[in-house]
């Protein structure tokens, strides 16, 4: 099936309106109309080949919500009309002991992600979300909870479950000493995830005027992470510090503010870290740790307690056109705090 979308062909190219091929639906299959996407940081690496494994032409998007007009004949759970959902991952070999699990994302075989992947079957690349439609497996699928704000979903499926999925493995609830740094997409959802999950959160930030925002989702401080004094104040304080920053880093800051076997949990740079002092590692039995994203059921979880608690992401709504402003934007950390497309702006391509 035809379809169109934005793509970048290259390194350097702005993203610009690309026609492609859907594959046909297979008996397993959801197809769906894309009716909103968010903007992850993660978009804007992979159109750039921050990380060195981008395949051209590359359709972005990982913070899919769309409605289905088509199943194929084994689909069961999913109708024309329901609103769904798709995160960072398509499929996987789904007999290894990890996707047994339900953690996917840990697939001994590798998950295919929703772009610039490779599909099990076809050997087509896979495209993403800034898109008009999209055929899924249905184990890949969400469901969208009817409580939520269809518009405000999108950034859930990637920056609400890659800071949950934390959140829950280091068992955070009440009385859990949170930090996130790094206020923006991610961040932004783990400080109103951990609150939800009562824990006390705090934000380190480099960003003075965050401070009253911070709050305002949920936050109970903000650390200045330029402010040595402050820093060294809090030097034990927390159990669990949740690490977004996009770029290479110096951790050795941060370490020291972990209490005895606290963990450091990077979600944000992919690639080399700087070189950090293992003092305070081994003198406080701290950790860090690293963490992808979320498994399908565990996804699932997230978007039904968002709807318990009526969590959702504050949204920045744009048009298709504008996506390489909202990149140069995200890449000036300008975003309050999740740009998100509305599909219905883009066009059809003219003949
Ligand atoms: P974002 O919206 O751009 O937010 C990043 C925040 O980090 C900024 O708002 C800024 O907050 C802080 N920051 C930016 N540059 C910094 C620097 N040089 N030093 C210190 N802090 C800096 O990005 P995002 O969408 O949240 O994504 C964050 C990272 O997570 C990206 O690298 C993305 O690829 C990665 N990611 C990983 C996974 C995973 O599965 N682990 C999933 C999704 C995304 P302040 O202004 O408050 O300092
Ligand atoms: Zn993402």
């Amino acid at each position: 099936m035809k379809t169109f979308g934005y793509a970048a062909q290259s390194t350097t190219s702005p993203l610009a309106p690309f026609t492609f091929e859907r594959r046909a639906l297979r008996a397993n299959d959801v197809a769906m109309d894309i009716l909103y996407c968010g903007v992850c940081h993660s978009d804007l690496h992979t159109a750039r080949n921050d990380w060195g494994w981008t395949t051209y032409p590359v359709v972005p998007g990982h913070e899919i919500v769309g409605r289905v007009t088509q199943v194929g004949p084994d689909v069961t759970r999913y109708k024309v009309g329901d609103h769904v959902a798709v995160g960072c991952m398509v499929d996987s070999c789904m007999h290894c002991d990890q996707c047994r699990k339900g953690e996917e994302q840990l697939c001994r075989e590798g998950m295919t992600g929703t772009y610039s992947g490779v599909d099990r079957i076809t050997k087509e690349p896979t495209h993403g979300g800034y898109s008009k439609h999209l055929v899924v497996r249905e184990e890949f699928v969400l469901r969208v909870p009817d409580a939520l704000d269809l518009s405000r979903v999108a950034p859930l499926l990637c920056a609400g479950i890659t800071t949950y999925s934390p959140l829950r493995t280091w068992n955070v609830g009440p009385g859990s000493r949170v930090a996130v740094i790094g206020l923006g997409g991610l961040g932004h959802m783990a400080v109103k995830l951990a609150a939800g999950l009562g824990a006390d959160v705090t934000v380190i930030s480099r960003s003075p005027d965050k401070k009253a925002d911070a709050l305002s989702l949920g936050a109970d401080h903000l650390l200045l992470s330029t402010d040595d004094k402050a820093m060294a104040g809090a030097a034990s304080h927390f159990d669990l510090i949740i690490d977004t920053v996009p770029v290479k880093h110096d951790l050795n800051a941060y370490l020291p503010l972990l209490d005895v076997d606290g963990t450091l949990v990077i979600v944000g740079q992919v690639g080399p870290m700087a070189e950090y002092n293992t003092v305070p590692l081994l003198l406080g039995r701290r950790r860090v740790a690293g963490s992808p994203i979320g498994g399908i059921r565990e996804t699932q979880e997230m978007l039904d307690f968002c709807a318990k608690k009526n969590i959702l992401p504050e949204c920045e709504m744009i048009r298709m056109d504008e996506i390489n402003g909202a990149y140069d934007r995200m890449e000036r950390s300008d975003v309050r705090y999740r740009f998100v497309i509305d599909m219905a702006s883009l066009d059809t391509p003219k003949a």
